[in-house]
């Protein structure tokens, strides 16, 4: 079933971690609960991660990485942060769920709200797939309209309608599209190429009058990071007001992570409705959607558009969110962004003394390392990419101790965490895996 079967097998040198991987196949689908994971694009045995602190991880076998993954873009003040861990220590010994209201999820609505210009009223949900698809019913259900726009490359979770040429794990995997999702719910979905402003004008020109919203990453991390070109948004924006749809920006990854208002914060373009998610949540499940009041006022129970959570604004998560947002200084994204910088140049510089062509490709301080030579402004740029490089690359940082997404179409995430000391580690293992990357081949190495 796996198309990357044929990638070559690396040798496990993580016995308590293989262990662990053994037992999770016996009783999960691929031995994991994401399936980015569970390493199939780049071959080898999933490190199981036992603990965190800083910016660093360690492993079922006692391994210590320097963490570039940060749990995906949520760990952006580092793991155990001792602020994070007080307010979530204070908020279980008060109880963990209530399923009422409380004064957690008022304030962490409050510092969104207080960052975000564009965001009036705020909703909280569980996940960033909930946000993005209640986005999307609320901006249906205002409309009286069917269509979604959206980019090819660009993933807003596993939502149905959403999953056509989605980023993320979808690229990995080479699924085109996935068993499950029938044509009717990918039917009233339209997939652009990404930066592709003239596409979008002949999707509103032919549809315009169905077209409930466009959808895109604010700045897209799912397929690698890829920049959005000059007036890209704002064209899209400006199509939307023509055509009486909705902008909605997904700022999952870029919200609280690229800027205090994420690239709202960096672009200055207005959208319609905001999704959430990772950074607010502090590393736990928390996410979001809001932006235009009289959009907003249309959920119940203020109105008809139906949305609910069990667990919607947990006292646990609110804390954590609220003291991770808290915590999110000016100071730590110029911080951020420097450390961006030195490993962006650090890495190209490694990679060009090597003769391996390569693109740096960065949303602020969220980047990825491409391995093709030509500019990556979309999903088919991307794809040209030659992975396989990305694999040797990738196994020869892990046996340095340096944790790097276990796929070539994913961002790359520093934290306020990672110290001088820490870019020295990735610093000083940079020259053999751009070695290492040099000399892979497309049947392995
Ligand atoms: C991660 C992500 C999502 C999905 O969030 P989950 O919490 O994994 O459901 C949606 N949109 C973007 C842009 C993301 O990066």
């Amino acid at each position: 079933m796996s198309p990357v079967s044929d990638l070559p097998s690396y040798p496990s040198d993580a016995p308590a971690s293989q262990a662990l991987f053994d037992r999770a196949r016996a009783v999960t689908p691929g031995g994991v609960n994401s399936p980015v994971r569970a390493f199939r694009a780049v071959g080898g045995t999933p490190r199981f991660m036992a603990s965190g602190r800083g910016p660093f991880l360690t492993d079922a076998d006692g391994r210590e990485y320097v963490d570039l993954v940060c749990s995906w873009g949520p760990m952006i003040l580092g793991h155990a942060h001792p602020a994070v861990v007080d307010a979530v220590t204070a908020a279980v010994a008060r109880g963990t769920s209530f399923g009422t209201p409380g004064e957690g999820e008022v304030e962490l609505a409050e510092e969104i709200v207080a960052r975000i210009a564009p965001v009036e009223q705020v909703r909280l949900v569980t996940s960033g797939t909930e946000a993005t698809m209640s986005a999307i019913r609320l901006a249906r259900g205002f409309t009286g309209r069917a269509k979604v726009v959206k980019f090819a490359g660009c993933y807003h979770g596993h939502v149905d309608a959403l999953l056509a040429s989605a980023g993320s794990g979808l690229v990995t995997f080479g699924l085109p599209d996935t068993p499950g999702v029938t044509g009717a719910q990918a039917g009233d979905t339209l997939v652009l190429p990404y930066n592709d402003l003239d596409a979008a004008k002949a999707a509103f020109a032919a549809h315009g009058a169905e077209i409930a919203c466009v959808i895109t990453e604010a700045a897209p991390g799912n397929m690698g990071v890829v920049t959005p070109a000059p007036g890209f948004n704002a064209g899209l924006a400006e199509l939307c007001r023509a055509h009486g749809a909705l902008f909605v920006s997904d700022e999952v990854m870029t919200g609280f992570r690229v800027s205090k208002a994420g690239w709202f914060g960096i672009e200055g373009v207005t959208p319609d409705l905001l999704t959430f998610g990772k950074v607010m949540g502090g590393g736990f499940p928390a996410a979001a959607f809001g932006g235009r009041a009289d959009v907003m006022a249309h959920l119940a129970p203020a109105g008809p558009v139906y949305q609910a959570g069990t667990l919607s604004g947990n006292p646990v998560a609110t804390a954590a969110g609220v003291t991770t947002l808290r915590n999110c200084t000016d100071a730590v994204y110029a911080h951020l962004d420097r450390a961006s910088a030195t490993l962006r140049d650090a890495v190209s510089a490694a990679l060009a003394k090597e003769g391996v062509a390569h693109t740096v490709s960065n949303a602020g301080n969220m980047f990825s390392v491409f391995f093709t030579g030509t500019p990556v402004r979309d999903y088919d740029d991307a794809r040209g990419q030659e992975a396989f490089r990305y694999s040797a690359f990738f196994h020869a940082m892990l046996d340095a101790g340096v944790y790097l997404p276990p796929s070539a179409f994913e961002a790359w995430f520093l934290s306020a965490a990672h110290d001088d000391a820490a870019l020295d580690r990735i610093l000083d293992a940079l020259p053999q895996a751009a070695r290492a990357a040099a000399q892979a081949t497309p049947e392995g190495n």
